[in-house]
């Protein structure tokens, strides 16, 4: 898999009516996670209603929002390029608007402000509400609203209720925010700092918007959540009496024009008889798992504060392909977390094996400030050797995916067209309900948004090829 913390700008329609075409344009530069995509889409959302018009090229923008990422160093550094282009063209052109959003807006709040005094203002994940007024003041020289990053929870979650969406990025698919926060505390990991408490939203409010969605036209639905399985759990401060996350798969099964239901990410803690049970007895709900495990290694899982050990989560795999033959199950891993020796590495390449990931994304393990590995002065190990582990992950799971795809050679799989392939060569894209990617030639009409019968009759390691006869008669 690409690392999903690539940068991307939302594929919203580039050009302008004539109504649009006087009025400030927007653009939102997002990295990171699919939470991030789904923000930036609630932003564009708010933008759009407060009387912009968006613009696909940062370069022809009035407002420019650089959406962060603070997973990885990496991600971080991408901010302070794209920003530094930014401030020096804003010297030449003064009424350019710049905010930051995200994570790395959270983390660093008003240090961003003082660093960089020309960038008009700063707003955490849990603001998205204010985004508008922050832009307004900012257009109108009012210095007094620059930052903005305490929690908004009454406000965070009914966005989609007060503003409709106006245009969907990917026809037929949609996020579905069901959950926020998390109290896991992994050592590594920043999001407890960053994105906050875990939080259900009220399955009410979750269940209206899907079916609003549907009523559009979308028929599939992602929900989203860091721990999203968490979903419902007894919170300190929570409403009682909600759903539990099985459940709530459940109902929205039952929303009229659902035809998949994918989720992400789950955390091992959470996945409970009755989730297993949800992928035998619902059969909109896709057979893909994304289930995070990051380690191999029992000794690695516990200092990591993962919550569970090689055998619980292998465990949990076999019981899944038991309720759901066939089902594809993908995950992340971090290589050379402070201490990981090269046994502990070993154990980590046949766990890969024994649970025949479909596909993962892999990641060097990187510092993040504030996390409980970094207070306790772990470091990291030295660059060279750990980039050697993450090459050997990579081969290993180039060869189970290539696996995974040579076995779908000869089956017809149902595909969600998407678009056109990225190769540019008149192949369409889509997903199979595996989630494999799926490039292909159609001989008959193929609408996007669309379910089409494809007959693989090849692969690679990253996508299935076949050939379709177009929608089915
Ligand atoms: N909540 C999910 C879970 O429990 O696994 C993960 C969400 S996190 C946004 C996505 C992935 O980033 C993690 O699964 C982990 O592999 C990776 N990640 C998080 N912190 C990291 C760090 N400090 N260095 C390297 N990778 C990290
Ligand atoms: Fe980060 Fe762990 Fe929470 Fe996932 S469960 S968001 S890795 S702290």
């Amino acid at each position: 898999m690409s690392s999903p913390e690539e940068g991307f700008s939302l594929p919203i329609e580039a050009r302008p009516s004539l109504q649009e075409a006087a009025r400030d344009r927007f653009h939102i530069r997002t990295f990171g996670c699919q939470m991030n995509q789904h923000d930036a889409q609630k932003m564009a959302n708010l933008l759009h209603h407060a009387g912009l018009a968006a613009s696909d090229r940062a370069e022809a923008a009035d407002v420019v929002v650089i959406h962060t990422c603070s997973i990885r160093e990496k991600a971080e550094h991408r901010l302070y390029t794209e920003l530094g282009i930014l401030l020096a063209r804003k010297r030449a052109e003064p009424g350019l608007v710049v905010g930051v959003g995200g994570c790395v807006a959270q983390q660093e709040g008003e240090t961003l402000l003082r660093r960089f005094p020309k960038l008009d203002f700063v707003f955490g994940p849990q603001n998205l509400v204010h985004l508008p007024a922050m832009v307004d003041a900012a257009r109108a020289r009012d210095r007094s609203l620059r930052v903005d990053y305490d929690d908004a929870p009454g406000e965070r979650f009914d966005l989609p209720q007060r503003h409709p969406a106006y245009a969907s990025p990917t026809p037929g698919r949609a996020f579905v925010t069901v959950m926020e926060g998390c109290d896991l505390f992994c050592s590594y990991c920043v999001v407890p700092r960053t994105r906050g408490r875990e939080v259900s939203r009220p399955s009410a409010q979750i269940l209206a918007e899907v079916r609003a969605l549907a009523e559009a036209g979308t028929s599939e639905v992602t929900l989203l959540g860091q721990t999203v399985n968490a979903y419902g759990r007894p919170r300190p401060g929570q409403i009682a009496g909600e759903l539990a996350f099985a459940d709530l798969i459940r109902r929205v099964a039952e929303v009229p024009g659902i035809r998949r239901i994918r989720f992400t990410s789950p955390h091992p803690s959470f996945v409970t008889p009755e989730l297993i049970r949800a992928f035998a007895e619902v059969p909109e709900l896709c057979p893909h798992l994304h289930l995070p495990v990051q380690s191999g290694s029992n000794r690695v899982l516990e200092a990591m504060n993962r919550r569970y050990d090689r055998e619980t989560y292998l465990e949990i795999v076999a019981r899944l392909r038991a309720a759901r033959p066939g089902i594809a199950v993908t995950t992340d891993l971090i290589v050379g977390y402070p201490t990981e020796t090269d046994a502990d590495f070993e154990d980590t390449l046949r766990l890969m094996n024994e649970a025949g990931f479909a596909d993962s994304y892999s990641f060097k393990y990187s510092e993040r400030p504030g996390t409980p590995a970094q207070r306790r002065g772990l470091g990291e190990l030295d660059d060279a050797r750990v980039q050697a582990r993450l090459e050997r992950v990579q081969d290993v799971q180039r060869s189970l995916t290539l696996d995974a795809h040579a076995a779908r050679i000869g089956t017809r799989l149902e595909v969600l067209v998407e678009g056109a392939s990225r190769h540019g060569d008149g192949q369409l894209t889509g997903r199979s309900d595996d989630h494999r990617i799926v490039n292909f030639r159609a001989s008959g009409p193929a609408a996007l948004g669309s379910y089409l019968p494809v007959d693989i009759t090849g692969c690679t390691p990253h996508s299935l090829l076949g050939t379709s006869p177009g929608i089915p008669a």
